[in-house]
């Protein structure tokens, strides 16, 4: 994986060490677009003491910690209209290659607290009003004691190689010929290898053997876990589920179809097996 991690320059914190900041990024979103200041085509996170600066006041804040020694917090606005005049809302996934990647992952980060914060308001087995648990990313219930934590959905994802061939598929909510990699959900009980075999054989009907770890990605769109896999076919021809893959194949790197973007692991895994020629 090419990408260092943003661990390097951030400390994740729940409550802020002390109250006297000056400025701090904010991570304001609106659903799934974030506030962002554009200044001659360049795009920046809005960093100041407070957002009410700019007259907008966040239906509900969270701290983030520190990057490089500035405090963050994400924010949820409840409506994009009335923006200053340079400030402008964009889809976070298209906000890649658009501002710093340090920023762009922590902005991931922020996007799926405030999506728990906002759907965690309430105790889901007894309705009561949950509060926050001190020093902790976690809700609990003052009547039944259910604690909660941000929920991250693990998924799957794999290359499969047949000799020098690569599986891709064509999935029906895929634009154009797009094609990629197999991935899915996991399900209760299930080990992650387990569910790279069971999701190769539903969409595509082929047995995988020699699964091997390949690294992870926050996928926060909303609230995934991408781990990124290789496997070499073992047996089996291709058969798609009709459903979820429209058309599969096995193909070579000089002969690639229409690729993810950049921003997903699965680009980053078919990069790495055209790279190094198999
Ligand atoms: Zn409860």
């Amino acid at each position: 994986m090419g990408k260092e991690s943003i661990y390097k320059q951030y400390e994740p914190a729940v409550t802020p060490q002390s109250k006297a900041f000056g400025k701090v990024y904010w991570f304001a979103f609106c659903a799934n677009d974030m506030l962002v200041k554009v200044e001659n085509g360049s795009y920046s996170i809005p960093y100041m003491n407070d957002l009410r600066e700019m007259n907008i006041s966040p239906v509900r804040a969270q701290y983030l910690g520190l990057l490089k020694g500035c405090p963050c917090y994400s924010a949820e606005i409840a409506s994009q209209d009335n923006i200053p005049l340079g400030m402008e809302f964009i889809p976070l996934r298209a906000l890649f290659d658009l501002i710093d990647m340090d920023l762009f992952l922590l902005a991931g980060k922020a996007f799926q607290i405030i999506l728990w914060d906002q759907s965690h308001q309430f105790c889901g087995r007894c309705g009561t009003p949950t509060q926050e648990l001190p020093g902790e990313r976690a809700k609990s219930c003052p009547k039944c004691g259910l604690i909660t934590y941000p929920q991250i959905c693990p998924a799957v994802i794999t290359a499969v190689f047949r000799g020098d061939k690569i599986l891709l598929a064509h999935a029906k909510a895929f634009k154009g010929n797009l094609h990629s990699l197999i991935s899915g959900f996991l399900e209760p009980g299930e080990t992650l290898e387990e569910c790279v075999q069971r999701e190769i054989m539903e969409e595509v009907g082929i047995r995988v053997k020699n699964i091997k770890y390949f690294g992870s990605q926050p996928w926060p769109y909303p609230n995934s876990l991408m781990a990124g896999f290789t496997a070499e076919y073992e047996s089996g021809e291709i058969t798609v589920d009709g459903t979820e893959i429209e058309k599969a194949g096995w193909f070579s790197p000089g002969n690639l179809p229409e690729l993810p973007s950049q921003v997903s692991i699965s680009r980053q895994i078919i990069d790495w097996y055209i790279q190094k020629g198999l």
